[in-house]
């Protein structure tokens, strides 16, 4: 059937901090969940969350755009594949993190200080994903994606058990880090699964790096990216992005993004995706670039790399040429 929807709603499924949600797109509905919240991963109903999706799909295919997800980018009007199967699972539910981002949504979307989200206690994620395979709604070869807090700070050996669960179930994983520290289990994936390794390093120089992650850690991050560079490079299903995410005022300029290509081309890296600083671009999306990102996005372009958009931004970044 033709109807306006998005596959985020359709096929994906994101175990948030106390709540389950169908996406990530908080900015558009004013961080505010819209679907199956107040879950403590202690009981989670599938037949719950598929009635609420359900509802949510109805709404959608009666024309009708629920309120929550009014003026949403995501959203398009196709033939749809009406399995409705789990093609992608985004765990997010940990909070801690050693880095400190100036835009990090884990701090400035939500009333917790820094200490609170590191000492924040939440549930497992493992048996949740065991009893969604069970039920038979993930895809065959969904994706994974593991992402905050900073996953190489899980409790003891819960990454492991979550990349032990991706191989069972076939997963592709796309895991965030802020490559702090580097993770054996990281490198054991890399080396032999399919995955893509983000890191947003954001910058070239050491200051610059200091005052957007507000940690000193810019000699063994970049060190940590060398290594999973060379982990990876035997294997064609595994990469390494480095993720430039533009902070207007901060690494807007051409001095920093020489420095960061420079970088990059030093540690061997040939993926950098890019995207613009999301609080920012919410309000300034609809304006025109200003020279200084112009030039900063024209720079990485012509820089011989491959480059990737994040989703959200892709349109506003491609029209700068
Ligand atoms: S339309 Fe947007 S806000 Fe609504 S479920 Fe889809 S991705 Fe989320
Ligand atoms: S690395 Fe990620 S989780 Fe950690 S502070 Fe930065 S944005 Fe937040």
């Amino acid at each position: 059937m033709k109807f306006k929807c998005c596959d985020y709603l359709l096929n994906e499924i994101v175990f948030a901090q106390s709540s389950v949600i169908p996406c990530c797109c908080s900015p558009v509905h004013n961080y505010q969940t819209h679907f199956l919240s107040d879950f403590n991963g202690k009981e989670f109903s599938i037949e719950e969350y598929l009635s609420k999706r359900d509802h949510y799909i109805n709404e959608f295919k009666s024309g009708k755009i629920p309120t929550s997800c009014t003026g949403c980018y995501k959203i398009q009007e196709k033939e749809w594949d009406e399995s409705y199967l789990i093609n992608r699972i985004i765990i997010t539910n940990r909070t801690k993190c050693s880095c400190n981002c100036i835009y990090c949504s884990l701090v400035t979307t939500s009333n917790q200080s820094k200490q609170e989200l590191n000492t924040r206690q939440t549930y497992d994620i493992v048996p949740v994903l065991y009893d969604l395979y069970s039920k038979n709604i993930i895809q065959e070869g969904c994706i994974i994606t593991i992402a905050g807090g900073e996953c190489t700070e899980y409790p003891k050996g819960e990454l492991e058990y979550i990349l032990y669960m991706a191989a069972f179930l076939n997963c592709k994983l796309e895991i965030l880090s802020s490559g702090m520290f580097y993770s054996n289990s990281i490198k054991r994936v890399l080396n032999a699964s399919s995955c893509v390794l983000k890191i947003s390093v954001d910058s070239g120089q050491k200051n610059t790096f200091e005052q957007i992650k507000r940690v000193k850690a810019y000699r063994q991050t970049w060190k940590n990216i060398k290594q999973y560079i060379q982990d990876s490079s035997k294997n064609n299903n595994s990469l390494v992005l480095i993720k430039y995410i533009i902070i207007p005022g901060i690494n807007d300029n051409l001095t920093e993004v020489k420095f960061f290509i420079d970088k990059c081309k030093r540690v061997g890296c040939k993926n950098i995706e890019l995207a613009v600083e999301y609080l920012w671009f919410y309000k300034n999306k609809n304006n025109k670039p200003s020279d200084s990102i112009k030039e900063t996005v024209l720079y990485i372009k012509k820089s011989g790399l491959l480059i990737s958009y994040e989703s959200q931004c892709e349109e506003y970044l491609n029209s700068i040429s």
